[in-house]
């Protein structure tokens, strides 16, 4: 079976090519793997997606590194002929983004190393911006920053990245920041003065064309520090995104980007404080709602007041205040519910020196209202969805 010459192996910005097709292995209905005798195209791995283009026009979707049989090309769209002559174009703008993820990521995890001594274990690029894990222990922003501070300044000072192949011998002898993964033959990519590291991707030409390194956020991952960052234009474009949702923050409080967060606490701060005295002022209004409840209290022949009162729209907290405002006075039972859009509520309580059980009184009703509830025999809660028979549910609640 045929291999396919890597043209990206040795020049990443080779964006035409005329190759010939020397495979072609069925997929999927309508989609064709075509081998070609040489391509420009980088198949997906070592953590960053493949190549898209055309071959003769047609859309190539994904390539496959299958080893000795060669780059299949997942080709979409009209199937090029078995022996014949193919014209790609691999997309730019993607393998440009590709690029500056990956000649990034060696910058950075090279950072790491540089200034504490912390290799990366992993490497992925995401759809919006790419993953690293490394071996940093305590990790803070500062620490982080610095890394970042570093690598930056790799890309402006506009290094020279070059290719050098050698054998495992030598490569033995050289300062490599991580072991080859394979035998023979290696690839090496030299950050000038900076990183030297076996590779097989795409790399840009020089460390400015990385544009920008940025840090988005970072966490402890299995003993790790996954660090999620962006460079080149994928910075840029999470600068974008970062700024409108900042200036949309600042526009709600009328101020600019960096006062936003300040009023933002203050706000939350306020907000606190008055939910605070709306609480006070509910148990103000519960007590005085509870003293107009017992006026109105049917007696038992036993001295003990049987409230019962379906309110309209008060929730669970609401009926439970009004609950115990009422049974802070000896011998009363409350028997409270509430309609709340679908819902009925109940909250069944009673006094400390009544001798009745709230807890199967709330069973009972709630099994009327096709709900569930429980709770201590002083004190009940519950609710079902048939609101139309709350009425009822409470009124048995009195008379048992
Ligand atoms: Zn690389």
């Amino acid at each position: 079976m045929p291999s396919t010459e890597r043209l990206y192996y040795n020049d990443s910005h080779l964006i035409e090519f005329d190759a010939r097709v020397v495979d072609i292995t069925e997929r999927v209905s309508g989609w064709a793997g075509i081998v070609l005798d040489r391509t420009a195209f980088y198949p997906t791995g070592g953590g960053q997606p493949s190549d898209t283009g055309t071959l003769n026009g047609a859309r190539v979707v994904e390539c496959i590194d299958d080893g000795e049989n060669g780059i299949i090309h997942l080709v979409q769209g009209i199937e090029p002929e078995l022996g014949g002559e193919v014209r790609g174009r691999i997309d730019w703008s993607r393998r440009l983004d590709h690029m500056q993820q990956h000649t990034g990521q060696h910058i950075l995890s090279q950072a790491f190393v540089t200034l504490f001594k912390a290799t990366t274990k992993s490497f992925r690029v995401l759809e919006q911006s790419c993953e690293i894990d490394v071996d940093l222990q305590n990790p803070t922003d500062e620490l982080i920053e610095k890394a970042v501070e570093l690598a930056n300044n790799v890309i402006w000072e506009d290094r020279q990245i070059t290719i050098r192949n050698v054998t495992s011998e030598e490569a033995a002898s050289l300062p490599l920041r991580k072991d080859p993964a394979r035998e023979g033959e290696l690839r090496l990519i030299e950050i000038d003065g900076f990183d030297l590291t076996p590779c097989g991707g795409t790399h840009a030409y020089r460390t400015g064309e990385v544009g920008l390194i940025a840090v988005r956020t970072w966490e402890r991952a299995k003993g790790l520090t996954r660090i999620e960052f962006v460079a080149g234009t994928r910075a840029l474009a999470d600068y974008r995104r970062a700024n409108k949702s900042a200036r949309e923050i600042a526009a709600l409080f009328s101020t600019g980007r960096d006062d936003a967060p300040s009023l933002a606490i203050h706000m939350m701060q306020e907000n606190k404080e008055l939910s605070r005295r709306v609480r006070a002022l509910e148990e103000v209004t519960a007590g005085i709602e509870a003293q107009e409840l017992l006026a109105g209290a049917r007696t038992r022949d036993d001295g003990t007041r049987v409230i019962a009162k379906t309110f309209d729209s008060k929730d669970a907290d609401g009926l439970k205040q009004i609950a115990h405002s009422l049974i802070a006075n000896p011998r009363v039972i409350a028997l409270l519910g509430s309609r709340e859009e679908n819902t009925a509520r109940l909250v069944f309580a009673r006094s400390a020196d009544v001798d009745d059980d709230m807890n199967s009184k709330m069973r009972k009703a709630c099994a009327l209202l096709d709900g569930k509830g429980g709770g201590k025999p002083d004190m009940a809660q519950g609710g079902g969805k048939h609101i139309e028979k709350l009425d009822e549910a409470i009124r048995i609640a009195a008379e048992s």
